[in-house]
């Protein structure tokens, strides 16, 4: 399937999960068997090759990030919110637009050196990718990209991230 047609299969949720918000609800895209292969594809078809690992943000991250591992035979780490992990080895809190949010690295996952690719779903303010980016790094990782399937362009998520080689499949 071509990616714009697996893309189109995106749902655009109002007020999801507050008013006001657009939610950009990828399930349908990962319920179409060649719709995901496209959508990952796609996503493969950016990353660095020096690349070895995946740290998927959670939770639509590990559904990429997963099929990416398997596929490509790239490590994957699930960056979690807290309380989720047994073991933790870092931890970096972020502003929201309101509070705060706080993700997670398990211990004995990235190891020094480690050439590392970010993934999720969807870029928005950007806080959660570059937390995520300041996780591995702390782990002494490298971080060789941010990859996303949408960028909500309006919200700057790049500007975040700055001197980070980002990649969306589609800006809206
Ligand atoms: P941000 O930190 O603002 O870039 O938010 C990114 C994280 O929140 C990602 O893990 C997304 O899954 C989720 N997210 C934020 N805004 C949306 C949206 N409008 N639709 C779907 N997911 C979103």
């Amino acid at each position: 399937m071509k990616l714009d047609r697996a893309l189109g299969l995106l749902r655009e949720v109002p007020d999801f999960p507050r008013p006001g918000v657009v939610f950009r609800d990828l399930t349908p895209v990962l319920a179409n068997p060649d719709a995901l292969r496209a959508v990952v594809d796609a996503l493969q078809d950016k990353i660095h090759p020096d690349t070895q690992v995946v740290a998927a943000i959670e939770s639509r991250g590990f559904l990429l990030g997963a099929a990416l591992g398997y596929g490509w035979r790239y490590g994957v780490v699930p960056l979690r919110k807290p309380g989720k992990l047994p073991a933790v080895a870092h931890r970096v809190s972020y502003d929201l637009e309101y509070g705060t949010a706080t993700l997670e690295l398990p211990a004995d996952s990235i190891t020094p050196g480690q050439q590392v690719v970010v993934v999720d779903d969807v870029l928005a303010t950007g806080g959660t990718a570059a937390a995520a980016c300041q996780l591995v790094e702390r782990a002494g990782g490298v971080v060789t990209g941010v990859s996303v399937a949408l960028e909500l362009t309006a919200l700057a998520g790049r500007d975040r991230l700055p001197g980070r080689s980002v990649h969306s499949l589609l800006a809206v």
